[in-house]
């Protein structure tokens, strides 16, 4: 179990916090994806969970022990950076042996990354697919009561990130300990976590199932934020439609093209993604983009009327940004 208790950090004096009071508890075998915006402190918090990092106020706990004195290698976690240093004169093999795993181990977790046929090269031989995923065998290997990854397929194409995804979500959990996985992406983190906090400017201002952050972001920035779309917030709509004083947040599926709808719209652009299309139309209430079927898309410059799904609309206070229930 690994545990944060109202981390505060500040790099320089008078700057903005990069931790501003995080708290979280991830259980052994649970894993806890953290999503944010670059430059929203994610590195910063597994750094100082790694004791790479010393917060100004706070405390970490790993089952249960205060760790915040102790040094990086005496706390039980394997710490993966964004980018991983291998050993660069050992093989790959060697590499992977260093973290002290039982051989049978070591060739489960090489053919699972599928770097079972690199085992003789040396670090510099490999892409930087390669590379990434002998770190990540080697963090796998390590013995370890938890596990920090810190975008670790990130630098990946699509294709091999979605793989390896499914690969590290496959893993028996005991292999993992408690397991934080950091990113910014979207997809990721509602793929990886049991649960998904939201960090934005040092704060979490979520946490909870994936489905719950999506359909119900907490606040204004989290629903810019989050999902492959960013929410439609919708300003000066709300009294009229009986949802009181609030900006409206609506995702673009929960929106129909409906020429009896509440809201009148123009077509700006079409997007087509296979089975999908994404309008984003110009509206008395701003941009607001609906998802619809590929061949009910209109054509560029239509008026057409926009129908909200009303049950799945969210409301948000327009002074502190919080979603209000
Ligand atoms: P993320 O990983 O989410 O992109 P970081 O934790 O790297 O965010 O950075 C959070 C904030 O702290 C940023 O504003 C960044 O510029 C600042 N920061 C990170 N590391 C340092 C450092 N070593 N010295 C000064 N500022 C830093
Ligand atoms: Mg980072």
């Amino acid at each position: 179990m690994i545990e944060a208790q109202d981390l505060e950090k500040t790099y320089d004096a008078g700057g903005a916090p990069a931790l501003a009071g995080v708290s979280f508890c991830v259980q052994r075998g649970e894993r806890l994806a953290i999503v944010g915006p670059s430059g929203s402190g994610k590195t910063t918090l597994l750094r100082v969970l790694a004791g790479l990092e010393r917060p100004d106020a706070g405390a970490v706990r790993v089952d249960g022990d205060d760790v915040s004195e102790r040094a990086p290698r005496k706390r039980g976690l394997v710490f993966l950076a964004q980018r991983d240093a291998l050993f660069p004169h050992m093989s790959v093999g060697r590499n992977l042996r260093f973290a002290a795993a039982p051989d049978d181990r070591v060739a489960a977790i090489a053919a699972l990354l599928e770097i079972d046929g690199l085992l003789e090269r040396r670090p510099a031989q490999l892409s930087g697919g390669q590379r990434q995923r002998v770190a990540v065998a080697r963090a796998l290997l390590t013995h370890a009561r938890g596990t920090l990854f810190d975008e670790p397929f990130a630098h990946l194409d699509p294709p091999v990130r979605v793989a390896l995804r499914r690969r590290l979500t496959a893993l028996d959990r005991e292999t993992l300990g408690a397991l934080i996985y950091v990113t910014h992406d979207h997809e990721d983190a509602m793929n990886v976590g049991d649960r998904v906090a939201v960090l934005i400017a040092g704060k979490i201002v979520q946490c909870d199932a994936p489905r719950a952050v999506y359909d119900a972001p907490a606040t204004l920035d989290a629903a810019r934020f989050l999902g492959p779309l960013p929410m439609n917030l919708i300003d000066g709509l709300g009294e009229e439609l009986g949802f009181g004083p609030f900006i409206l947040g609506v995702r673009a599926e929960h929106l129909a093209i409906d020429g009896d709808g509440e809201m009148r719209a123009q077509v700006e652009r079409v997007e087509l993604s296979g089975t999908d299309a994404v309008v984003e139309t110009t509206s008395s209430a701003g941009r607001v983009s609906v998802r619809c079927a590929a061949e009910d898309a209109p054509a560029l410059g239509a008026r057409i009327g926009l129908r909200l799904d009303r049950s799945k609309i969210c409301r948000y206070d327009r002074s502190t940004g919080a979603r209000v229930a």
